[in-house]
């Protein structure tokens, strides 16, 4: 049994108001205990993000992004250590942890170009001997909230390039899996960060409610479900706060009927099943087009899904773990049996699937359900789980309207041999994330992330230049230096 508490002003900070416990969900056991911040807890990191933002502020974008460099070497040294932190909280296998570090090392990669994102812009002789131009300035204190499913790779899509741009950061990483966040932290310390600009602070609804209230925070990135997502860009609003808040998900997979259906098939597997589902780019639900193409999925993926080894993190060859919690487990078992009630087909049951290695986790195996219809409860809910619904129509065009009449809208993807069918989904498709023959297009860190609909509330996308944008704020300077020829009279009337 461990403890963990928070990292504030450089230092560890192992007090709370209260405390919850961390599982290990390969064995369904307390692995430890976090502690949960109060009032003392808070303020303490909200005084140093504040005290440390005047000179962070003032340190020259080529000094920051020094230390984001040495950051990188440090998680890419340490990144067995993060790993096996991941596993033991969130179940993930290494090779998908692995996978999950690798996309969080780019999102700092990126950040070390800052000097060359935050040059602005400059008009030389914008009037006459007038010069202008348009700075990007830091925000202040900004704070983000992550949820569990990625505990080291989303909160690196928000405070590298935060603070690179010259932010203070007040991090608030999932109890249920904190970890791998809190030492993540500590290496960009280590690396050189002054004292204060990054804090790290466990916690539940109090804590982020108290940073959402706070005049001292100036912004809030979010990820997590939808409904706090959706309450906290209302909030956030409401005090004046910038803010992007990024929600759940329910993403479709069309399969044309020309599609390459062994390679469709192999894509699903990954898509669907990875990580346990437990990703907000998950495939969730196939949709055929044709009742040939249809017939010869399912098959495929029948024969498939039987092999996929369901296990502990600690296994290598397992293609995934358990899902995070046992209560979230009762919610995946509760969906998958309120399909079958609803007159879906069952084809493959992951619930009681066999585990590779001790059984007492919170387990369920590749899970697929055919004949489903968008008036079910399990179509319509975010499931989070190790669960591909089958949903068929006939025709691309009726494929589309389901996906847009879906609330959700984060990621999607096609696969066909026909280009003019895959340009006409990808211009007309509902959704802000498009892969062609691409199952998960979770884009690279030169570019944003962002869904549509329910699934992002706010203007700018996550991580990319989207956020240089959400991080800073633009102030445009007119300068002029008069000489005593360029002395003028009073002027009344907009030059012309
Ligand atoms: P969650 O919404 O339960 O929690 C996310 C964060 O919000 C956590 O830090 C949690 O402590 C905090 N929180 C929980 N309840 C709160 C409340 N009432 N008030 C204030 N804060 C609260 O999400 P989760 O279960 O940790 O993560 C899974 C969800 O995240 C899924 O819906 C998934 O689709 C979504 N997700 C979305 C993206 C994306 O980019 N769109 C990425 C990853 C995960």
């Amino acid at each position: 049994m461990y403890q963990i508490g928070h990292f504030i002003d450089g230092e560890s900070v192992n007090t709370g108001e209260s405390s919850s416990q961390i599982y290990n969900p390969s064995i369904g056991e307390v692995a430890g205990q976090v502690l949960l911040a109060g009032e003392k807890e808070l303020e303490l990191a909200l005084e140093a993000a504040s005290k440390a933002f005047p000179a962070w502020r003032n340190t020259e974008p080529v000094k920051r992004a020094r230390i984001m460099s040495k950051f990188k070497e440090l998680v890419e040294l340490h990144s067995a250590t993060i790993i096996e932190l991941i596993g033991k909280e969130h179940g993930k296998i290494s090779h998908d942890a692995k996978g999950e570090i690798a996309r969080g090392i780019e999102n700092i990669e990126y950040a070390c170009y800052v000097p060359e994102l935050l040059k602005g812009e400059y008009s030389k002789n914008a009037g006459p001997s007038i010069d202008t131009w348009t700075e990007l300035q830091p925000l202040g204190v900004v704070a983000g909230i992550t949820p569990f499913n990625f505990p080291a790779m989303v909160p690196l899509w928000m405070y590298p390039m935060a603070i690179a741009c010259g932010n203070t950061f007040i991090l608030k990483p999932s109890e249920k899996n904190p970890s791998a966040a809190l030492f993540i932290a500590q290496l960009l310390s280590e690396a050189g960060l002054p004292k204060g600009v990054l804090n790290v602070i466990n916690g539940d609804q109090y804590a982020v409610e108290s940073l959402l209230k706070d005049d001292r925070v100036k912004a809030v990135s979010f990820v997590g479900s939808t409904p706090i997502a959706k309450s906290i860009y209302q909030q956030a609003n409401a005090n004046g706060k910038r803010c992007q808040a990024l929600g759940g998900a329910k993403n479709h997979a069309i399969v044309m009927p020309d599609a390459d259906i062994e390679n469709a098939s192999n894509a699903l597997l990954g898509a669907a099943f990875g990580s346990s589902g437990e990703r907000c780019m998950a495939i969730s639900v196939a949709v055929t087009v044709g009742d040939e193409c249809a017939e010869q999925l399912v098959s495929s993926l029948l024969k498939k899904i039987p092999q996929l080894k369901v296990g502990s993190f600690e296994h290598d060859s397992n293609d995934f773990g358990p899902v995070i919690s046992a209560a979230h487990l009762q919610k995946v078992e509760q969906l998958i049996q309120s399909a079958a009630d609803d007159g879906a087909s069952l084809l493959i049951d992951g619930r009681n699937t066999p585990v590779n290695g001790p059984s007492s986790g919170y387990y369920v195996g590749g899970t697929l359900i055919d004949h489903v219809s968008a008036d079910m409860l399990s179509y319509q809910e975010e499931i989070f789980g190790p669960v591909l619904l089958v949903l068929r129509c006939q025709s691309l065009e009726q494929a589309m309207q389901v996906i847009a009449a879906h609330p959700y809208g984060n990621g999607t993807c096609i696969f066909t041999r026909d280009g003019e069918a895959a340009r006409y989904f990808s211009d007309h498709v509902e959704v802000g994330m498009v892969g062609i023959n691409v199952p998960l297009p979770v884009p690279v860190a030169s570019h944003s992330f962002g869904g549509w609909k329910q699934s992002l509330f706010g203007d700018l996308n996550a991580y990319g230049p989207d956020a240089v944008r959400f991080y800073t704020r633009k102030k445009t300077i007119t300068q002029r230096w008069p000489s005593s020829s360029l002395r003028e009279s009073a002027q009344f009337a907009f030059p012309s």
